[in-house]
């Protein structure tokens, strides 16, 4: 045969191998396709006014209305209290909202006006991330498997690269099959560095690395994924611990640590997460999947509960879906209807 024609022939086989190849590879990791709204690197930066978040229930003001509606008879307090556990405000918070409620009441006051200023002033100020601008900034991710952890750090880096700010990840959940893949999608779609070892690798070493390299780099924000099973068993806790002093000792600082929840887990996710707080000092809560069927009361189960405030909420699967947290506006819908 004809060198020329053989040379044609194994040109096409090679790009047809390549295609199937790529192919398959997108299959495996599932993501949200680019035209689920992957931004160009170029993009503006996701809206950063305030949002609620997805939280699509019905508000409790009808059914507040209601129960003060009959006249002030005994149980009005009572039912108030199952309305709120209901929409998953968890008994602590339930309990001392109509407490401080039944406080303020007086003769003629309108208790869903007293409920919306109780929520607003245990909700307190909105508050934004807290990174170093004259060094490198450092956010430490913690939460379960399947909470949304590697989405939200994919959502937060396209947000911070929309910023204008240079941005490193490092794949320090070096336990979970296919995590360290699924965050070199979202790294390359955001347009950061992603720093990774083999499976099995010491999650500490990964994160030493990445500060050394994002410190060489040159990276405004290093965000460090980390492993989220048994996250009851007492290793995971101490390996947590020890990847902060990691980071530490590789000239690090951490500004953030923010733990991933999945709203929909309600109560059961609250206890749950309590295990990171107590081996991390958490300093926010990035409240996922708020646009399933999540009740809202969970925002204010965070805050009672693990005494820290929501900063985010996502609010989808892409990469622009994830709001900034605003108390107002949440209000508004937690206590609408
Ligand atoms: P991880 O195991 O904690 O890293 O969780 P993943 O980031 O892999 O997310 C688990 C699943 O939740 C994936 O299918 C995500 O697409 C989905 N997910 C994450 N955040 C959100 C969200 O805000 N809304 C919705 N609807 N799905 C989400």
């Amino acid at each position: 045969m004809n060198p020329v024609v053989i040379v044609i022939v194994v040109l096409i086989l090679l790009a047809v191998g390549a295609g199937v190849f790529l192919a398959g590879r997108t299959e495996r990791r599932a993501l949200p396709t680019p035209a689920e709204g992957a931004p160009p690197r170029s993009a503006p930066a996701p809206r950063e006014a305030g949002a609620a978040g997805g939280f699509r229930g019905e508000g409790l003001g009808g059914k507040v209305k209601a129960i003060f509606g009959r006249g002030g008879d005994a149980d009005v307090w009572g039912e108030l209290e199952d309305v709120l556990l209901k929409a998953d405000v968890g008994p602590k918070g339930a309990a001392d909202l109509v407490a401080r409620v039944q406080a303020d009441f007086r003769d003629g006051a309108d208790p869903a006006e007293l409920l919306r200023a109780e929520v607003l002033a245990i909700l307190g100020q909105d508050e934004a991330l807290h990174l170093a601008t004259d060094r490198l900034g450092v956010i430490l991710v913690v939460g379960v498997n399947g909470s949304g952890k590697t989405t939200t750090i994919g959502k937060l880096a396209t947000m911070l690269v929309g910023q204008g700010r240079k941005v490193s990840l490092a794949a320090s959940d070096t336990y979970r099959a296919a995590a360290g893949e699924q965050l070199e999608v979202w790294a390359e779609r955001a347009g950061a560095h992603l720093v990774s070892q083999d499976r099995g690798a010491d999650p500490s070493a990964v994160a030493f690395d990445a500060v050394k390299s994002a410190l060489a780099r040159g990276a405004d924000v290093l965000i460090v994924d980390t492993a989220g099973r048994l996250h009851t068993k007492q290793p995971l806790m101490e390996e947590l611990k020890k990847v902060k002093r990691v980071i530490e000792k590789a000239g690090g600082e951490v500004d953030e640590t923010l733990l991933v929840l999945d709203a929909q887990t309600g109560q059961n996710g609250i206890a749950q997460v309590r295990a990171f707080a107590e081996a991390v000092e958490v300093t926010g809560v990035v409240l996922t999947k708020t646009d399933g069927s999540a009740k809202g009361g969970v925002v204010l189960a965070v805050r009672e509960e693990l005494g820290v405030p929501v900063r985010y909420v996502g609010v989808g699967e892409g990469p622009q879906d994830l709001q900034p947290f605003a108390a107002s506006a949440f209000v508004e819908r937690l206590l609408g209807g």
